[in-house]
């Protein structure tokens, strides 16, 4: 069996503003599987650097190269490969890239739609935007072209020291909006104060606030402010998420297929927030085409009960790797349930172009 692998440099639209940087571009490992007269695609949604989590694309080429190919001899299904890769501690980008693979192969080879594949699902997205940090009135610009489109939720980016600014901005012109803020670690608890002036914004909830990697202190942190926390990194696999709601660090999750292992943790993480009344949404990694099939599938589950940042593809790249991209329409991203598996038609051309590197492995 032959797998190939893809690292394709995309450059984006606008260029997009976290707290912890600004991307011109997406660098984003694509892999291919042809076996059976099946052939099956997913992308690995690391980066070129590690500032996101602690993987990047040179990390998870090495983790997928010495470790985890081996174990898509014989195509398992997408759970049994994971639980033998389980001696692997952490790098889940690298295992979600090949779970997800074995998700498309083994959907098709059922001749089912992948979303149906993962279970009850409504065959549409509910979409969200998520705006990076920029001038103000950029931003606003930004607002106003989405709540045109129909999303049905604003996310923006903040920032320590900029926060109050962007939202009472944003609040001035659009008391109503249904609106979050995306803190991606920013804040220590030692700003408490300021993140209680945030309450006053009437957000749909503050993401991520404090470390990336920490429970403990949103747990304290959720006593002390009316807006709901949601956590995106610090949420790792099904296990931390029972531990954040038993402690009541959270009561929304951000779902990234890539940073849980896969889809069959973004499932179990889901069903989890909804057991604790809690509520979930899938989040993105500005996907190119063929990773966001997947978040799409997820978004539709029944489990996904808050609009994510699914966008579709035009938001973030002028040309892209499909053939038939994603559109929203009043407010939804239908999906194709009678397409098997992600449904996606890779342009061949587009992805020859994108791609910086490339190889393949024999197993
Ligand atoms: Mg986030």
């Amino acid at each position: 069996m032959e797998i190939s692998y893809y690292i394709v440099r995309m450059p984006l639209k606008n260029p997009f503003t976290t707290s912890f940087g600004t991307d011109i571009y997406r660098e984003s490992i694509i892999f291919r599987l042809s076996e059976n007269g099946i052939t099956a695609y997913s992308e690995c949604v690391s980066d070129h650097d590690p500032f996101y989590s602690y993987e990047d694309n040179t990390t998870a080429m090495h983790i997928i190269s010495e470790y985890l190919i081996k174990s898509l001899k014989n195509l398992p299904e997408p759970e049994e490969f994971l639980k033998s890769v389980s001696y692997i501690k952490g790098h889940n980008m690298a295992k979600a890239a090949l779970e997800m693979l074995l998700y498309d192969y083994h959907a098709r080879l059922n001749k089912k739609s992948l979303a149906d594949y993962l279970g009850q699902n409504r065959g549409y997205a509910i979409p969200g935007i998520s705006i990076g940090i920029d001038k103000i009135d950029k931003m606003l610009e930004r607002i106003d072209e989405a709540v045109k489109m129909g999303y049905n939720r604003i996310k923006v980016k903040i920032k320590k020291g900029l926060e109050n600014e962007i939202l009472k901005s944003i609040r001035d012109v659009y008391p109503d909006i249904s609106l979050s803020a995306d803190a991606n670690s920013d804040y220590t608890f030692n700003d408490i104060e300021l993140l209680k002036s945030l309450d006053r914004y009437n957000l749909v909830y503050i993401e991520q606030p404090l470390c990336y990697d920490d429970l403990i202190y949103h747990s304290k942190l959720s006593r002390e402010i009316s807006t709901p926390i949601c956590l995106d990194e610090s949420i790792t696999s099904s296990k931390r998420a029972e531990k954040a709601f038993e402690i009541g660090a959270c009561s929304v999750i951000n779902i990234k297929p890539g940073r849980v292992s896969g889809l069959t943790e973004s499932i179990k993480i889901a069903r989890i927030a909804m057991e604790n009344n809690g509520h979930a949404w899938v989040g993105g990694m500005l996907e190119t085409g063929i990773g966001r099939a997947y978040n799409m599938a997820l978004a539709a589950n029944n489990l996904i009960d808050y609009p994510g940042d699914t966008s579709p593809n035009a938001r973030y790249y002028s040309e892209d790797l499909v053939k038939n991209p994603f559109t929203m329409d009043n407010g939804i991203i239908s999906i194709d349930l009678k397409r098997p598996g992600t449904g996606i038609d890779v342009d061949s051309n587009a992805l020859k172009k994108y791609t910086i590197d490339s190889g393949k492995f024999e197993i």
